[in-house]
């Protein structure tokens, strides 16, 4: 393994100085990098101003070998990036015929004349190659200069993550070949960050693979990167005492969705599945309707906020008269009353306070119903309202897993 390329990111755009834009386009690129032996040093901030701009870019090539921008490629006169760069560099900006070609071609495609001012987007500098960009006008760069590499990367994040995994990638690793790198991420549920994190203390000293523990809003995520050729071996022996340590807690791996996995096994079993959600409001069956295969078991779902909902969706008025809407037997109900009027296997619930003013705001009641009969787990959330949501939209789907699991529907 060589020694990792040392890298600087530089996100571009007074929007981003003022709050107005979260930078997610270089959380994108960070988290990129490792799998490329390229070691992200330093991140910074710019706005659109020309004067900081050649400022930052010079102290970043200074340091760095490898110095990637994002934003400011656009045809306005405050998108400076390339001006900076060609300014840094001691290079001329002159209109490239071909991206000429390209952008003209580009709007009159759409029906539309060029704007004159973008013609800015068909510039470029001695040193840098255009790279394509099929989702926007604004082409990237590629500069490579005294032994130095800069890209330059549209803002808009689909223009942006298109032209890396096309463009980015393969140039890095052809200028910068390294040994194989490779990455896995166990996700897990229902387990606290500070307790994965005692868990996983024994693999803190190793250095490979490295691990990192991330909080994500579908539970704690352990990453793993082994460099060398034997990086696939390494990554299968972490992963398993990995499962090992946390095991009930293990529900997927790398790209594994809740509600992808979930579905792929009512598939396979052949059932199908409805929901009642109230203080979830729908984030139930939109984290189930997120993959196109739901059609092929998830019937469809009720929103019923108040109690009138809830009765007029079949639940017995009087086990919300006795025993109140937030309650195990009204999330049994709830999970009985959709299986039966959805005409499915399995009806998952969910029941909860989650305002300030509640007695117990945060108290979560999940329910299944299924042909072996039902079952709700009772759960308390202090994280706030919103969080409290999505958390409670996560924690139905992976209830319903281990449901799947106990009647060993699992494949
Ligand atoms: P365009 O040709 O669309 O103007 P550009 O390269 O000039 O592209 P900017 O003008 O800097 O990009 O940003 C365009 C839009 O892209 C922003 O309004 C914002 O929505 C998004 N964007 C820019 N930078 C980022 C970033 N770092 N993270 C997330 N989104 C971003």
């Amino acid at each position: 393994m060589s020694t990792p390329i040392p890298a600087e990111l530089l996100s571009v755009g007074t929007e981003l100085l003022r709050g107005e834009i979260v930078d997610t386009n270089a959380g994108y690129i960070a988290a990129q990098l490792p799998l490329l032996g390229i070691e992200l040093q330093r991140m910074s901030t710019c706005g659109d101003n020309l004067d900081y701009l050649r400022d930052v870019l010079q102290q970043a090539l200074g340091r760095a070998t490898v110095v990637i921008t994002s934003g400011g490629l656009g045809p306005t006169e405050d998108d400076l990036t390339r001006e900076a760069i060609a300014a840094t560099l001691g290079e001329t900006l002159t209109i490239d015929p071909e991206l000429e070609k390209n952008l003209r071609m580009m709007f009159s495609r759409s029906g539309r004349e060029m704007p004159p001012h973008n013609i800015k987007q068909a510039m470029v500098i001695p040193s840098a190659k255009a790279l394509p960009n099929p989702r926007g006008t604004a082409p990237g760069w590629w500069v490579e200069k005294n032994g130095k590499v800069i890209v330059t990367l549209p803002g808009p994040p689909r223009e942006m993550t298109t032209m890396w995994q096309n463009e980015v990638i393969p140039r890095l690793k052809a200028r910068f070949p390294m040994k194989p790198i490779l990455a896995r991420t166990v996700k897990t549920f229902f387990v606290a960050e500070a307790t994965v994190a005692q868990l996983m203390e024994p693999f803190f000293s190793i250095d490979n693979p490295t691990l990192g523990i991330y909080a994500k809003p579908d539970g704690i995520q352990v990453r793993l990167i082994a460099h060398g050729d034997n990086a696939k071996e390494l990554l299968d022996e972490s992963e398993q005492k990995i499962r090992n340590l946390l095991s009930a807690y293990v529900w997927g791996k790398d790209d594994d969705t809740l509600a992808g996995l979930v579905g792929k096994w009512l598939i396979n079993k052949n059932l199908t599945l409805a929901t009642i959600e109230d203080m979830t409001g729908g984030l139930l069956a939109d984290a189930i309707t997120s993959t196109a295969e739901s059609r092929n078991y998830y019937h469809g779902g009720l929103i019923a906020t108040n109690d009138h909902a809830k009765i007029s969706g079949g639940v017995p008025v009087e086990i919300i008269g006795k025993h109140g809407a937030v309650s195990a037997e009204v999330a049994e109900a709830m999970a009985v009353t959709v299986r039966t009027s959805l005409a499915t296997d399995i009806g998952v619930s969910v029941t909860g306070i989650t305002g300030a003013e509640s007695k117990q705001p945060g108290l979560v009641f999940i329910g299944i119903a299924d042909s072996h009969g039902s079952k709700t787990w009772q759960q308390q959330y202090q994280v706030g309202r919103a969080d409290t949501r999505e958390r409670v939209a996560i924690a139905a789907l992976f209830r319903l897993r281990e449901r799947l699991i106990e009647l060993k529907l699992d494949v």
